[in-house]
């Protein structure tokens, strides 16, 4: 039988005023990785209202006593990786450390003013790095209604879905070396491109550089090489979540992609937030996502339940350098991909291929159904055909120069918000020299 889990009961409250609409409340506590200052050192934290909590200063203080997490010294670290090996188990256990923290019924942070003054770091002060050594990274194309709307754009209607499509997580193995903490600004790519009317490529500055709508997650543990891992305790490798910007840049992309799929349109950078949300805190959101009878999927990819998904609302935000404020340009939600997470990570492993923990997997483009809910300019401007116009009197088809583009992310509690934070980069002008 299921546990309570007393680190996600809605009536739980911090020691310190933290806003309904914040996305860190205590039910939440995401880990990152942080500098407390731009000179000092980078180590693991959790986001609490508008602070960081520095678990380094409470890891000194002897507060992770339990089995999992006693002399480990995982905190005082530059990247999560040595916490993420130790597994589900040790992740729990630092919640539930955390939480009774955070609550006051473990009184030592509150009652202690030197403590928290050095343990609590105002958001505004932390320098957020990128939480992730990542090793391998791969994008998989699981939601059905970005892989139709390409597919419609491209090859027309009747033929918008491969036929391998609703059989297959398709996805293709990235490029991790430009994964990038939010924050990080991007030069439009300069590529091969080839204009439909003309009789050669020319090379020059990419001209449709776009977003990608994504969430992805850090594997853990992992399997060896030539085993596989199963519907039935895949979960327990799946760390934590993230929101992903899978920048893009179509026209290299049109070009290039057959016919081995995306090369260089998508290894100039792909941005992720810094916060990472634990499948603990998103518990109370599970969800079921799409019906998959008709196909039926194979075996190997049959879910052991069905609420594989969670419902976590997604909106992508565009700031022009002449914008006085962001503008919201697409409403989506994690809940509907056609392929699970799950699913994903089991096809992924099938062949014996050895998934190790700081794998990163994201899940593709999320659209929904709606034209508002498309998750790239490709689909909500159909290609350059119906621009999208801003409050100032400016249209876009595809970003320019100067554009900001904000993902953020959240699931609603009753009173409280589980939220991701903010994924933002800009598009800066081609590189000189
Ligand atoms: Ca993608």
């Amino acid at each position: 039988m299921a546990q309570f889990d007393s680190t996600t009961d809605p009536k739980l409250k911090a020691f310190f005023d933290i806003p309904a609409d914040s996305h860190f409340p205590i039910q939440n506590l995401p880990f990152g990785i942080f500098r407390p200052g731009a000179k000092r050192s980078a180590r693991v934290g959790v986001a609490i209202g508008d602070y960081v909590l520095d678990l380094s200063v409470l890891d000194n203080h002897g507060f992770f006593d339990g089995p999992n997490l006693r002399g480990q010294d995982v905190f005082d670290e530059r990247y999560l990786n040595e916490f993420m090996d130790l597994g589900k188990e040790a992740r729990i256990e630092a919640r539930q450390v955390i939480s009774r923290v955070l609550s006051g019924e473990d009184d030592r942070l509150k009652n202690d003013a030197d403590l928290r003054k050095r343990a609590l770091i105002p958001m505004s002060e932390a320098v957020m790095e990128l939480p992730v050594q990542i090793g391998d990274y791969t994008d998989f194309y699981s939601s059905r209604e970005h892989a139709t709307n390409v597919g419609t754009m491209f090859r027309g209607k009747d033929n918008a879905l491969q036929p391998n499509w609703l059989h297959i997580p398709v996805g293709y193995h990235g490029r991790s070396s430009s994964v990038v903490v939010s924050g990080t600004d991007l030069h439009r790519p300069m590529g091969q491109t080839k204009a439909d009317d003309a009789d050669k490529p020319s090379f020059g500055p990419s001209r449709l550089v776009d977003f990608e709508l994504e969430m992805g997650f850090f594997v853990s543990g992992g399997n060896d090489l030539g085993s596989t891992l199963s519907m039935k305790d895949v979960e327990d490798h799946i760390w934590g979540l993230a929101l992903v910007n899978d920048w893009s840049a179509r026209d290299i992309q049109k070009w290039e992609y057959v016919p081995l799929g995306p090369f260089l349109a998508k290894n100039f950078g792909t941005s992720i937030s810094p916060w990472i949300v634990t499948p603990e805190a998103l518990k109370p959101f599970r969800a079921e996502g799409p019906k998959q009878t008709n196909p039926e999927v194979l075996d190997y990819l049959k879910p052991e339940r069905p609420d594989l998904t969670y419902d976590i609302n997604l909106e992508v935000m565009l700031r022009g350098e002449n914008m006085d404020k962001p503008h919201k340009i697409c409403t989506s939600n994690f809940k509907y991909l056609y392929w699970s997470m799950a699913q994903q990570l089991v096809h992924h492993s099938i062949t014996g291929c050895n998934m190790r923990t700081g794998d990163l997997l994201a899940s593709g483009t999320i659209s929904g159904p709606t034209e508002d809910s498309y998750g790239s300019m490709l689909e909500l401007s159909w290609r350059g055909s119906k621009p999208l116009k801003f409050p100032n009197g400016e249209e876009r088809k595809f970003l320019q120069d100067g554009d900001s583009v904000i993902l953020t992310g959240w699931a609603q509690g009753d009173g409280y918000r589980v939220g991701f934070g903010n994924c933002e980069g800009k598009v800066l002008p081609v590189r000189e020299g």
